[in-house]
C-alpha cells in the first residue's frame, strides 16, 4: 500500500486519530476530511484541525449540517437529553441516522475527484454501541455500492473493526501517539477534551479501555 494515498474520515476523536496515524504508517500521502454535521461541540473540528497539523497531513472540514437536521438525536439537538444508557431494544439517542452512510459516500466522491482509492474509517463492531452503520457488513456493502455507483476501485479500510478500546489504545501506543491521543482528542459527548467528563457512555468506554490497556502493559513490564 506504501506508494499510495489515503483519505481518512477524521473527527478528532480517539478512534479516527489512531486511524490517521495508522494511515500515515501505511500510505505515502494522507489527507484528513472532517464533517460539520451540526454537532453541539464544534470545537471538535478545531481539535481535529490541530491534530492534522501536528500529523502534517492535509485537512479539510466540510459542512454537512443538513444531516443533523434530518433526524432527531442528542448530538445535534439541544432539546434532546443524552441517553446515558442504551435503551432496551432500541438505539441510544446519540445515534445520528445515516451518519456513516453520508460521511463515507461524501468521502468517496471527494476521494474520486482527487484520484484517491483508499478510504480509512475508525468504525468498530467490537465495541458495538448499537449503531448499525458501524458494522462490518454495512461497510462492506457500502464499499460495493460506492464502486458500482461511481465505477470506482475504492477500498474502505477499517483498522479498528475487530479490536476493542483497550486494543485501540495499544495500537496508538505502538504508533507512538498514546499521549497525543490521550490528551488532544475529543471523544466525550459533553465536549470535554482528553479524559472528558468521565460519565457519558463515550468517556466510560474510553476510560475502561485505557485502564485495561495500561494494566496489561504494566504486567508485561
Ligand atoms: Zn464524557
Amino acid at each position: 500500500m506504501n506508494n499510495e494515498t489515503a483519505l481518512v474520515v477524521f473527527s478528532g476523536g480517539q478512534d479516527s486519530t489512531t486511524c490517521l496515524f495508522w494511515a500515515k504508517k501505511h500510505f505515502k500521502r494522507v489527507y484528513a476530511l472532517s464533517f460539520l454535521y451540526g454537532q453541539k461541540h464544534e470545537k471538535e473540528v478545531e481539535m481535529a484541525r490541530n491534530i492534522a497539523r501536528k500529523a502534517e497531513v492535509g485537512f479539510e472540514a466540510m459542512d454537512v449540517s443538513f444531516i443533523g437536521h434530518l433526524g432527531k438525536n442528542s448530538l445535534t439537538d439541544f432539546s434532546v437529553r443524552m441517553d446515558e444508557e442504551k435503551p432496551e431494544g432500541s438505539f441510544p439517542n446519540t445515534f445520528v441516522p445515516g451518519r456513516n452512510l453520508f460521511f463515507l459516500s461524501i468521502a468517496a466522491v471527494y476521494a474520486r475527484e482527487r484520484g484517491i482509492n483508499h478510504i480509512v474509517t475508525g468504525v468498530s463492531q467490537t465495541d458495538f454501541s448499537g449503531y448499525p452503520d458501524c458494522r462490518d457488513a454495512f461497510i462492506k456493502s457500502l464499499n460495493v455500492a460506492l464502486n458500482l455507483a461511481m465505477d470506482g476501485q475504492f477500498v474502505i479500510h477499517t483498522p479498528l473493526m475487530w479490536i476493542d478500546k483497550a486494543q485501540t489504545w495499544a495500537l496508538a501506543d505502538e504508533l507512538g501517539v498514546l499521549d497525543l491521543v490521550r490528551n488532544e482528542t475529543l471523544t466525550c459527548y459533553n465536549g470535554i477534551p482528553g479524559d472528558g467528563c468521565g460519565h457519558c457512555p463515550a468517556c466510560r468506554l474510553r476510560r475502561e479501555g485505557l485502564e485495561k490497556y495500561l494494566d496489561t502493559k504494566e504486567k508485561l513490564i
